[in-house]
């Protein structure tokens, strides 16, 4: 087991809730090689580690957290990956958001943070260099992200420290619910909150001021991480990133690409989009800009409501995710009454893309008759009522009635116990409700929607080479605005420089896609488990059989030989079969043999 030259220490911080213990899980340099960091470390953990069928809420259940080889370098732009099985979904998801936890992981030593088992009582860790304390939470449990972030920040005296924690909705066990970084930013989609919630663990704080990240060969390094900068200060992309973050393709989503979600997917037309979009917020509400670690790009906006009922709330909005969900896909009219959705549910700890989800679904089944108010304890959701909106996302953080307790459970669990039809709109891949791009409107989307890991995740590529590329990207935990999206066809030999420079690895451009496809076919390998094939790699009904009404695509449909296409180029990309399930061939070509018969054996079970 070789010792990482640079990049990596070789140690990822093993906790243990249960004994309250904790100790130096070594990570050897070939398996970093193989499966590089974040999300492909926490992959490659599960693989090794569970059986089909493991409970996100068994004691030896782990929360991985990722930084990359990259993250507390100089390289451009740094993201944190969460992994862990999704109490929603039921499967091994990721999940990557911005801020600053990634470098501090780092900065502390650590290749990663892996938690497992289960407190007695409510704790959250305060995690300085080497040293790890179990703090008492009991204060902090029940306070939304924002007072706890305030708490950790004021106990451990330090501005510094970077934060990640769970709101009610996380303590609560809503399957929605996420984990919030560092006040504003959110890792969703691994629904990490209420696993969090389950093992008593409010959140963590980090804080690193004893190491830098080893660096094999530092004129070679410097050197790649200077071409890769440079190569995105001249994309013209980077610009329009600087100047309105993602906000600003709320505006060109709808009149441009026609794939602006609204009234749970029933149209991309919403031309009230100009006063809920980025020009509003240009106009209205942005104060500032902020960004990730080494991200000159700064697409993160922070402003202030300075008129009306919320006037004084500070939030970031609209990225475009939340504005869509929460904006136009709920029919909302009024910035001030999004944004405060918006904050609502980063304070409550709640998926921003699944609560809009679940809140449209209930409008469209309100609309449709197959819910009545009775069955949601009076509540009548309605297009742009924010009102009754921001109460039923009050109601899912605290599982509050009969009502809560059902909003909780999010729409494919909603869709089953309605019935009535209700599945021909609930919006949904392999138990995840989709993001803010209509693939009508938006066909190249759907890759991202149905083949990617998460499933309905927008943010696993558009394209069979995207899906790699987002894996390897993930991986490294680098921002895919300002790498894959910018360096386009020169990303395997950009990252294979940088690597071979920091890590001292000899890597050609050739690796950077096996490495890549090792990844992406290792979380393939874990869903073929759960008895995922060809039959979950699909969009809902809807996009098959209901044409765009209005704007610029209208009439666009998604059809059965999109499909066809999507899954011949995605399957013989990383070399699986017509079902979808990575042929021996692959698995050898990848090394990972030993997987072999458990395939096999998924394959027999589930008919595959
Ligand atoms: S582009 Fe935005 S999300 Fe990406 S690293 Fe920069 S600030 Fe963070």
């Amino acid at each position: 087991m070789a010792t990482p030259k640079g990049g990596n220490f070789g140690k990822v911080l093993e906790i243990d809730l249960s004994k309250q213990t904790y100790k130096t899980r070594p990570v050897s340099d070939e398996i970093l090689q193989q499966y590089i960091g974040g999300r492909g470390l926490g992959a490659y953990y599960a693989l090794t580690e569970y059986k089909a069928g493991k409970n996100p809420f068994d004691e030896d259940a782990f929360v991985f957290i990722g930084p990359g080889p990259l993250s507390g370098t100089m390289a451009v732009s740094h993201r944190t990956c969460f992994v862990n099985i999704s109490p929603l979904t039921g499967r091994l998801n990721h999940a990557e958001c911005g801020a600053h936890l990634a470098s501090e992981i780092k900065f502390a030593g650590w290749d990663g943070i892996y938690i497992k088992g289960k407190a007695k009582k409510p704790v959250w860790l305060a995690i300085v260099n080497d040293k790890v304390e179990f703090k008492d939470a009991s204060k902090m449990w029940g306070k939304t992200t924002d007072e706890a972030h305030e708490m950790m920040v004021k106990e451990m005296k330090d501005p510094e420290i970077r934060t990640a924690v769970i709101g009610p909705a996380g303590e609560n066990g809503a399957l929605q619910a996420n984990v919030i970084v560092e006040r504003f930013r959110a890792a969703s989609r691994s629904n990490t909150g209420p696993v969090f919630g389950d093992k008593k663990l409010k959140g963590f704080a980090v804080r690193g001021t004893k190491y830098a990240v080893p660096v094999a060969d530092n004129a070679k390094f410097l050197a790649a991480a200077k071409t890769a900068k440079e190569l995105n200060i001249q994309g013209e992309a980077w610009e329009g990133l600087k100047r309105w973050g993602t906000g600003g393709l709320m505006e060109l989503k709808h009149f441009l690409h026609g794939s602006l979600i609204t009234k749970n997917f029933q149209t991309t037309w919403w031309p009230d989009v100009v006063n809920i979009g980025g020009e509003e917020a240009a106009r209205t509400f942005w104060k500032r800009h902020s960004s990730c670690t080494n991200c000159p790009a700064h697409c993160l906006k922070l402003g202030i409501i300075r008129e009306g009922k919320y006037r004084g709330l500070v939030a970031e909005s609209p990225e475009y995710e939340s504005g869509g969900l929460l904006g136009s896909n709920l029919g909302m009219k009024k910035f001030d009454e999004m944004t405060a959705l918006i904050e609502a549910c980063d304070a409550y700890g709640l998926d921003n893309i699944s609560t809009g989800g679940t809140l449209a679904f209930l409008t469209e089944a309100m609309e449709k008759g197959a819910i009545k108010p009775a069955d949601l304890d009076g509540l009548k959701p309605k297009w742009g009522d924010g009102d009754t909106y921001m109460e039923m996302i009050r109601r899912i953080a605290y599982k509050e009635g009969k009502a809560g307790k059902f909003m909780a459970q999010g729409v494919a669990r909603m869709s089953k116990q309605i019935g009535k039809g209700s599945d021909a709109y609930a919006c949904v891949v392999k138990g995840r409700e989709l993001a803010a791009h209509d693939p009508r409107g938006d066909k190249i989307r759907a890759y991202s929607y149905t083949m990617g890991t998460n499933g309905a995740d927008h943010h696993e590529g558009q394209g069979s080479r995207a899906l790699a590329m987002t894996a390897m990207a993930d991986s490294l935990c680098s921002c895919s605005f300002t790498s894959m999206l910018l360096w386009g066809a020169s990303t395997d030999k950009i990252v294979t420089d940088m690597l071979n420079g920091l890590c001292g690895w000899n890597m050609k451009p050739e690796d950077y896609w096996t490495t890549a496809k090792r990844i992406f076919t290792a979380e393939r390998i874990l869903n073929v488990r759960e008895g995922i094939s060809s039959k979950d790699d699909r969009l809902p009904k809807r996009f098959f059989t209901e044409k765009l009404p209005a704007g610029p695509r209208k009439d666009a449909v998604f059809t059965e030989e999109d499909q066809k296409k999507m899954e011949a180029d995605t399957y013989g990309f990383f070399g699986w079969d017509a079902k979808g399930i990575p042929t021996e061939a692959t698995l050898k070509a990848y090394g990972m043999d030993a997987f072999i018969g458990e395939l096999n054996a998924a394959k027999k079970k589930f008919n595959l």
